[in-house]
């Protein structure tokens, strides 16, 4: 049985980044967001676009102004009044000043901006009564990027400060990588939708509508495909129909041990490879991983049913490799915070097991309190409300109330 690291490093080995150049679509920038860039963007323009004052003030020459004091302001004439937006005509020549704004561009000659507050006006006259700086409160063309150099590489997500950016370099169609689909299908002779009378002994196929919510919240389309029997040719038919039409297919049930759980027997008749079976997880032992001998096989998890353990192998293992599909640059893995436990946490010390509750921000500092009610895969109800997953490494079974425990958020 595969530890958790290891099945990880194994999932994010075989999975092929979405192409650069087949893979992408252009679409508009309002439209943009979460996106994932396929590529690099430059600009012609620089930031600054030009040199500008960060004050509102007096735009002066730094030699005429640099022995001012309170006792001897050094007095200057204004030639010119420049507000932002507007392109300055006159130039700053020895004992002149130039009033000038916030974001206005300054004027030829002028190399320092004096801010109003240390200054004294009369009329068309102005007195400064502090010596600054040389070049103080002036931004300079191109200090913060320059045309033509990389402003955003491939691969990054467009969260709001890149769409920011982009606005501002005025990329208003931008290329990202198309979504990574995803396939998804729920095995079990017991299973109904949502909207159908219960019979004795059915339950509601809930994993469908999880992992349909899951795989958009990772940025990825999913495509359902619905409930399909214990039954060996549907089972083979749902599957040889996934994997030609998704870059990941994602089934739950079916892949234990039990008499009715076909599913790596059918992978198997279909020519794959199964690269994993089992990890030593808890939640979620029973996973299996298989990619297919054809050109861009996609990459098959056979989730377990259990509704727990389905939702904590998705966060564990398919979220991480939607990412890395996805064109992300880097950061598929899942973040570790190290925090405070509320509560005792137990596990039997043999599996890297996951304990589900909620990270609450107490005076400052995240706090993981552990769900309330029965523990068991099996129990989907008191997943409600929660945010977190403890996880309690291999040998580790006991962790005492208010010692630090490793949590991974989930939503
Ligand atoms: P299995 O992995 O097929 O042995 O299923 C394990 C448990 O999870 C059984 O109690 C199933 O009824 C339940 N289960 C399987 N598939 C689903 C599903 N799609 N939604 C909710 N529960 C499920
Ligand atoms: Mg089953």
């Amino acid at each position: 049985m595969l530890s958790v690291s290891d099945a990880e490093g194994v999932i994010l080995n075989l999975v092929q980044p979405l192409d650069q150049q087949r893979d992408i679509e252009i679409i508009d920038l309002l439209a943009a967001d979460r996106r994932i860039i396929s590529t690099p963007v430059t600009s012609k323009l620089d930031f600054p676009h030009w040199d500008n004052s960060a004050m509102d003030g007096y735009a002066v020459r730094y030699e005429d102004v640099q022995h001012s004091s309170d006792a001897q302001p050094t007095g200057l004439e204004i030639i010119a009044e420049i507000p932002a937006g507007y392109q300055p005509q006159s130039t700053v020549k020895a004992g002149q000043a130039a009033r000038i704004f916030t974001g206005a561009v300054m004027p030829m000659g002028a190399n320092t901006v004096v801010m109003q507050e240390r200054t004294r006006r009369e009329e068309n006259r102005v007195f400064i009564l502090a010596a600054p700086q040389p070049q103080e409160f002036v931004r300079h063309k191109g200090a913060f990027y320059q045309a033509g150099k990389q402003l955003l590489p491939r691969g990054v997500k467009l969260n709001p400060p890149e769409i920011a950016v982009l606005a501002a370099a005025q990329c208003t169609k931008i290329s990202v990588y198309r979504r990574p689909r995803v396939a998804i299908f729920s095995s079990g002779n017991e299973l109904v939708t949502p909207d159908k009378p219960l019979q004795p002994g059915q339950i509601v196929d809930s994993n469908q509508y999880a992992l349909a919510a899951l795989v958009k919240e990772a940025g990825g389309e999913p495509l359902l495909l619905g409930i399909i029997p214990d039954n060996p040719d549907a089972l083979r038919d749902a599957i040889a129909y996934a994997i030609t039409h998704a870059d990941i297919v994602l089934s739950s049930g079916g892949v234990s041990v039990g008499d009715y759980d076909y599913i790596d027997q059918i992978l198997e008749s279909l020519g794959a490879k199964i690269h994993i079976r089992s990890v030593a997880i808890s939640p979620g032992k029973p996973l299996t991983v298989a990619t297919f001998p054809t050109d861009n096989s996609p990459i098959y998890f056979g989730l377990p049913g259990n509704p727990v353990s389905a939702l904590v192998t998705f966060w564990r293992f398919v979220q991480p490799a939607i990412k890395k599909l996805s064109g992300l640059a880097g950061g598929w893995e899942p973040k570790f915070l190290k925090v405070r436990s509320h509560d005792q946490l137990k596990s039997n010390g043999k599996w890297e097991t996951y304990i589900w509750g909620s990270l609450h921000l107490i005076d400052g500092v995240y706090e993981f309190y552990k769900a309330g009610g029965s523990y068991s895969s099996g129990n989907l109800i008191n997943l409600a409300q929660t945010n977190a997953l403890a996880m309690l490494p291999v040998g580790k079974s006991l962790i005492a109330p208010q010692a630090e425990v490793q949590v991974l958020q989930v939503s």
